[in-house]
């Protein structure tokens, strides 16, 4: 049997050829034999360029349509897809290079003379360029290839993609992920989403992450359905196209803004059925408010680069605010102590640890750090604490590496983020460690405030008395107009551990 990824979307290309698959603000569409043709031409051009089965395609370009076709055109070969961020610059850019050592390197027509040095340091053998509107030199080149059938036989195990983690905590790190991962993980996502081939998504990710291009486009492919292919995060386009779409799939900071238009009501969702959202955790306030302008609650799931997605809450059922929901079908979830490895009792705070047909084959070039995360009996590390409720609902606690350590005491940044956003006038807060003298770690907290609100340190820490322990509650507390975030929306503490490293010294 041939476990070629490219498979599981085979069918709906020969079936529904005179489908759209792909729309675009702009006015293009391409429908499933579009991109069906041009990912084969595209697969030609990767054999003439010597890609072969296992080989590495690095790809730094804008989000367009034809990155699809790319991708596709890479399953097909057995090509490993690695797509990098396009806010790497050139000495990150060589740093991957360097790394994953590719066949192919896949620029922006602007960028195609300097990453001649690539190719020229031996870095990458073939550099070419795609821009946004299908210009650049792979295209070209795929025009006069002729369209090949021929999809590679691979095995389960044989790597689809190379995904860089988003380094919030550290160096990114090359998550090497299968063909069956990522099969299995979109299959139990078509099937926990009710997805089908009715489904219009509206896709305003980046697609150089797990939550653009493989929940978003392999569920999409999967299923058979449709999706617009918007560059960015532009709330008017979402909410122009709304009333024919019928699925969002979003980081937080998608469901904020989308709160703060006032065209967001209950008529212009009137066809959607469902909003997901992942990668950074969603306040329970915007799942509230979201709830009570347009009937939606939106469905939190939660995943990572090196395993897909592991939880979701559930489709028919309660939606819990502040929750990531359950396990996915085949994959099993624990909470374990973080030094003896032990499960914990019900209902405590441990390591989140996961294992399944999800979980990833390892660290690109990482054996020893590959062996560190995982568990004798193949659990993985996520390295994200957690705790199950009653209910068998898993909470995302915070990172391990945000724990606080102060005077001895673990101190769980979440539980006192949480109690300074319930303040009045506080629009959200980050707590961080910050090296103390005495504790070891100080607890440190960084709050914004909404708009026209006042507040002060002392009222702050004054506020938190009754509720919190001494070691718990903040030693300095510092106000800020917005919290660093990523492009994912994740808050970079490393980046707030940093700017108040010297406080208390
Ligand atoms: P690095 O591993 O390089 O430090 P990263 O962990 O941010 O970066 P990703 O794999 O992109 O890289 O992100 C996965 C992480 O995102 C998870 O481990 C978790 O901490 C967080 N996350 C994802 N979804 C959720 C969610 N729904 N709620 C809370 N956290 C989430
Ligand atoms: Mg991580």
């Amino acid at each position: 049997m041939n476990h070629n990824l490219y498979l599981q979307f085979l069918a709906h290309f020969t079936q529904q050829p005179d489908k759209v698959l792909i729309d675009t603000p702009e006015g293009d569409e391409y429908r499933y034999i579009d991109v069906q043709t041009a990912s084969q031409r595209l697969a030609s051009v990767l054999s003439e360029l010597g890609v072969q089965p296992g080989d590495r395609v690095a790809v730094q370009v804008d989000k367009s349509p034809q990155v699809v076709m790319l991708y596709l055109a890479c399953l097909q070969v057995g090509a490993v897809y690695l797509p990098l961020n396009t806010a790497y610059t050139d000495a990150e850019v060589e740093y991957f290079l360097g790394d994953a050592r590719p066949q192919l390197y896949v620029c922006t027509p602007d960028k195609l003379a300097n990453a001649q040095q690539f190719s020229q340091q031996g870095l990458v053998v073939q550099v070419e360029c795609l821009g946004t509107a299908g210009d650049g030199t792979l295209m070209d080149r795929a025009e006069s290839a002729e369209p090949t059938t021929e999809v590679a036989q691979l095995d389960g195990n044989d790597l689809a993609a190379i995904l860089y983690t988003s380094g919030t905590t550290g160096r990114a790190k090359g998550a090497m992920l299968s063909h069956e991962n990522l099969a299995s993980n979109s299959r139990s996502l078509v099937e926990a989403w009710r997805y089908s081939a009715d489904d219009h998504l509206l896709h305003a990710l980046p697609i150089f992450h797990t939550h653009g291009l493989f929940v978003a486009c392999n569920v999409t492919l999967t299923a058979g359905a449709s999706m617009t292919f918007m560059s960015r995060l532009d709330v008017d386009g979402l909410l122009d196209r709304m009333p024919t779409a019928s699925v969002l799939m979003g980081v937080p900071t998608f469901y904020t803004r989308l709160l703060q238009s006032p065209r967001l009501d209950q008529e212009v969702v009137r066809n959607m059925r469902l909003f997901v959202s992942g990668s950074a955790p969603l306040l329970a306030e915007t799942h509230e408010e979201f709830q009570q302008r347009t009937g939606h609650a939106i469905l939190e799931r939660y995943g990572m680069t090196e395993t897909n997605m592991n939880t979701s809450n559930p489709y028919v059922g309660a939606r819990r605010p502040g929750t990531v929901g359950m396990p996915l079908p085949g994959v099993e979830v624990r909470i374990t102590d973080r030094e003896s490895g032990l499960s914990v009792a019900q209902g405590e705070t441990g390591m989140v640890e996961v294992r399944g047909p999800n979980v990833f084959q390892g660290y690109w070039q990482m054996p020893e750090k590959t062996r560190s995360e995982f568990r004798d009996d193949g659990f993985f590390i996520t390295g994200d604490l957690g705790r199950i409720d009653e209910q068998g609902y898993l909470q995302i606690v915070g990172r391990d590496k945000d724990l606080v350590i102060s005077g001895g005491y673990n101190v769980y940044p979440k539980e006192i983020e949480q109690l300074i956003d319930e303040l009045p006038g506080v629009l959200e807060s980050a707590v961080v460690g910050v090296a103390h003298p005495d504790l070891g770690e100080g607890v440190t907290a960084v709050v914004v405030l909404k708009d026209g609100e006042r507040l002060d340190e002392a009222q702050v820490i004054a506020s938190l008395q009754s509720s919190l322990a001494r070691y718990k509650q903040p030693r300095r507390v510092f106000f800020v107009d917005s919290l660093p975030r990523n492009v994912m929306g994740k808050v970079q503490k490393n980046q707030l551990r940093a700017t108040y490293a010297d406080i208390y010294q």
